[in-house]
């Protein structure tokens, strides 16, 4: 979508300007005066130059968007199985009581000891 925009654009402006650059060299032949060949000018801006520029920087716009909206698959996130070692950084799961990368004990934080009422 992004590109056909751009390509669009582009060849709008393109349109433009040689619809501009063939229409003075007509009026120049005509032997019309300088009102009517900046009539021209701001014609071919206003109406093709300016907007296929415009179409195609949104086109750009689309196509930088879409790209950036790939994003790399990152490293693995804790999910609600697994927690991440206090000590060693790595991802264990939630259960373990002891890390199976340091070996080290884990404080039990989200489990309430048996009540001995
Ligand atoms: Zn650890």
């Amino acid at each position: 979508m992004g590109t056909v925009l751009l390509v669009i654009g582009l060849g709008w402006a393109l349109l433009g300007v040689l619809n501009l650059v063939g229409g003075l060299g007509e009026l120049e032949k005509q032997g019309f005066g300088d009102t009517a060949k900046g009539f021209a000018l701001i014609f071919n801006m206003t109406l093709l130059i300016l907007p296929g520029l415009v179409l195609a920087g949104i086109g750009q716009g689309l196509r930088r968007r879409r790209r950036t909206a790939i994003a790399p698959s990152g490293k693995e996130s804790p999910t609600s199985d697994t927690t991440v070692c206090p000590f060693c950084a790595e991802t264990i799961k939630r259960a373990a009581t002891v890390c199976r990368y340091c070996q080290r004990t884990l404080p039990v934080a989200d489990q309430h000891p048996p009540s001995l009422g």
